[in-house]
């Protein structure tokens, strides 16, 4: 057995629009490839703008430095995800503030999130993690009480909806990755979409070195060279053509993998919110005691089964750089019990019954 827990398909318009970029000579970062991923991700995203970057971690760096979030300014971070939505506060030379993670849907909770609010606070990133959206409605209304502005860490749920709403298009803006295992990939890139047209035409003069459109060679800011490659968006605007038959994929294998592991003891699965859809980035689970192995055991019966898998992020209050002290204990739990195990549009109904064959017979 060999399942993996990632894979891209490239089996649509990629390899045609790639050579297009190297026939016609633009491989860099001018081409009409660049235009087209934008204005079709804004479209799909439901926003007014989005504007290309180099990565997911550019995407939210953007954000802040346009918003002009910097020392001495908080910003709150769930303390339960990649390491990448917390190094960009860093980035920025302010402060990540982490914030405890609800126990059903394990992303940030709003409750903690009020309590960490203090003078010094700009701003709340709460991230879709896994797919699934967050509470949204509260974090707005968080923001809206506390005047903070809301940076959505969607790198893991192109196509979530909230309340009807695509995922990225709720906050002030929405921070995308197209990293090789995300929902769509351009090898590297990411995309940053809003609905501000000032916050907008900020962020492209920022991440093209910071130069005035109306001047060539003037900088009226710092910029960074943050852009996504002609080729790379060549790449994504293929892929977002098939993003639907991808979400529907992802959906009918979550379906299989709940199908599969109904009424066996001790599992806790990650929980949706009510009016929201998850895009199913991964299969997560929670092992509670009473499933009678550790999370570690049933890791390494799956590796050996051929199966690859992870464990759930580590909290990030207990590493070195972003050490904190108060009570994180659903975070910790989630890290400590939850394991990932693989999903993506190559799967088959085969695979799906393996992986579930290895812990149904723990
Ligand atoms: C992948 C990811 C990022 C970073 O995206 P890159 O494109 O790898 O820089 C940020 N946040 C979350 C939650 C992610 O999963």
């Amino acid at each position: 057995m060999n399942v993996r827990m990632a894979e891209p398909n490239l089996e649509g318009n990629e390899l045609k629009y790639v050579s297009e970029c190297v026939t016609t000579n633009w491989i860099s970062s001018a081409g009409k490839f660049v235009k087209e991923f934008e204005e079709n991700f804004a479209t799909f995203c439901g926003t007014t703008h989005a504007t290309s970057v180099s990565n997911g971690t550019t995407a939210l760096h953007l954000v802040l430095v346009a918003l002009g979030i910097g020392p001495g300014d908080e910003v709150l971070v769930p303390a339960n995800t990649f390491g990448a939505t917390a190094a960009v506060v860093k980035h920025a030379h302010a402060t990540p503030v982490l914030v405890d993670i609800d126990k059903d849907t394990w992303n940030m909770s709003p409750e903690d999130a009020e309590k960490k609010i203090t003078k010094h606070t700009k701003a709340i990133i709460p991230v879709h993690l896994y797919g699934v959206p967050a509470d949204m409605d509260a974090i707005m209304a968080l923001a809206k009480k506390h005047n903070l502005n809301v940076i959505e860490d969607a790198a893991e749920s192109h196509g979530a909806t909230y309340k009807g709403k695509r995922v990225g298009s709720i906050g002030d803006a929405g921070c995308f990755s197209f990293y090789g295992n995300k929902i769509i990939t351009t090898g590297e890139g990411g995309m940053v979409v809003t609905n501000n047209a000032a916050l907008h035409k900020a962020m492209t003069e920022i991440k093209n070195h910071g130069m005035t459109p109306e001047k060539r060679y003037w900088h009226d800011v710092v910029g960074y060279n943050y852009r996504l490659t002609n080729i790379q968006a060549a790449v994504g605007v293929a892929q977002l053509e098939r993003i639907e038959s991808f979400l529907e994929k992802r959906e009918q294998i979550a379906a299989w993998y709940a199908e599969e592991l109904k009424g066996i003891t001790g599992l806790r699965f990650q929980q949706t919110p009510k009016d929201a859809k998850s895009v199913m980035w991964m299969y997560p689970l929670y092992l509670e005691k009473d499933f009678g192995m550790t999370r570690d055991e049933l890791i390494e019966k799956l590796t050996a089964a051929g199966i690859d898998n992870r464990k759930s992020f580590a909290s990030l209050h207990t590493m070195p750089p972003y050490k904190s002290e108060g009570d994180f204990s659903v975070s910790q739990s989630v890290a400590d019990n939850a394991l990932v195990l693989p999903l993506h549009v190559g799967m088959t109904k085969e695979d799906v019954k393996a992986v579930c064959q290895v812990i149904r017979g723990k």
